[in-house]
């Protein structure tokens, strides 16, 4: 069960400290309190574990400082949308927000390789209105012998860039807890140029040990990646592992799964799933038309099946878009061939505008249907 607190309650108040020794008196049940600061104010949650089942929804709501008490499911305790559970869940970072109802681009290099690349992208991004970007510095590949990214080396100069083209976020995968200190070193050497959301790859949806590590810090959000080959259960367990151990600022990613049934594109396009996570789920949804896809290839339309796939997930209400781009594909070290050119930014923008529009106008048609 969670209890909703009145806002702005301080742990420290008196009204805080004898609910705690109220929940105290509870055998069988222990609890954990969570804090999060939003934008205006303090939120905080109690959650209560054990056998709550004895306890009714009225007396709880009934104590001194909690506004709502809501019995949780199993499954998804934390991040999970559960019966009768209006709370919207969203949060802001560095100036940006996130939550079920807005969208983000995150259009940006795979893989960081110069910095006149990354400096030609940011421009780019900063003259079509853009504060997002994706810059991959850390590189899971298949052969040992592949370019594994710059690491560390590249942070101060990347982040610098970004704070020079005004990049409030760029989504940035870690392959291990060590790269998110090296990041957060980084930032704090370089002043915080910018802010960083950790990207937790398809290929460690599943370390535990890194979701628990990334989870105890509540600096930086987190975009999970689905797991290319477990079940949307599985993924969406693994979100949970995060908001356990204290980070609920979630974002949870569709990327394709990996099946030859996908051919040809790279991985078979889940987008479908976009409103079903949003059911299951508060978290905003993220989708990655260039890694599901896999390449440039366009429909006899004209129109590029990465450009096609990205609206199917956006009409479908997408809350935030990672999008591979180059200035230079050719001498790209990392998913050259999948990447668009900067060029076709402007023609992204107004596709992805396009596919809101129709989203919100469907939202409007879908209200108008429910009966009074
Ligand atoms: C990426 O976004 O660069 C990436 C490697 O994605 P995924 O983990 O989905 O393969
Ligand atoms: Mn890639």
């Amino acid at each position: 069960m969670i209890l909703i607190l009145e806002a702005d309650l301080g742990e420290q108040s008196p009204i805080f400290q004898q609910l705690l020794t109220h929940l105290r008196g509870f055998s069988g049940i222990h609890f954990r309190v969570h804090q999060e600061q939003g934008a205006e104010q303090v939120l905080s949650e109690i959650y209560l574990i054990g056998d709550t089942k004895p306890l009714r929804i009225e007396d709880m709501e009934a104590l001194p400082g909690v506004e709502r008490a809501v019995r949780v499911s199993r499954e998804y305790r934390l991040l999970g949308r559960h019966t009768g559970d209006q709370r919207t869940h969203g949060f802001d970072y560095n100036g940006v927000r996130f939550s079920q109802d807005n969208l983000n681009v995150f259009a940006g290099l795979c893989a960081v390789d110069t910095p006149e690349h990354v400096e030609q992208m940011l421009r780019a991004l900063q003259e079509n209105g853009q504060v997002c970007t994706r810059m991959g510095a850390y590189k899971p590949r298949t052969s040992p012998y592949a370019f594994q990214g710059h690491g560390k080396d590249c942070l101060p100069w990347v982040f610098e860039l970004a704070g020079k083209y005004d990049m409030r976020v760029i989504a940035m995968e870690i392959l291990h807890e060590s790269h998110m200190d090296e990041i957060r070193e980084a930032l704090e050497k370089t002043g915080h140029p910018t802010g960083v959301m950790l990207q937790i790859g398809t290929r460690n949806t599943q370390n535990f040990e890194l979701l628990k590590a990334v989870g105890r810090q509540q600096e930086l959000p987190v975009l999970l990646k689905r797991g290319f080959g477990i079940t949307l259960e599985e993924s969406l367990n693994a979100a949970e592992y995060l908001a356990s151990e204290g980070n609920t600022k979630v974002v949870f990613g569709l990327r394709g799964m990996k099946t030859n049934l996908g051919d040809p594109h790279r991985n078979f396009v889940d987008f479908a799933q976009v409103p079903v996570v949003k059911r299951l789920t508060r978290m905003p949804v993220c989708i990655d038309p260039s890694h599901s896809v896999g390449s440039r290839d366009a429909g006899p339309d004209g129109i590029m099946d990465v450009f096609h796939v990205t609206a199917q997930g956006v009409v479908a209400g997408a809350n935030m878009i990672l999008v591979d781009f180059h200035p230079d594909p050719a001498t790209a070290l990392v998913d050259g061939p999948q990447a668009l050119l900067l060029k076709e930014l402007p023609w992204f923008l107004e596709d992805v505008r396009l596919a809101r529009e129709t989203y919100e106008e469907r939202k409007l048609l879908a209200t108008a249907q429910t009966p009074i």
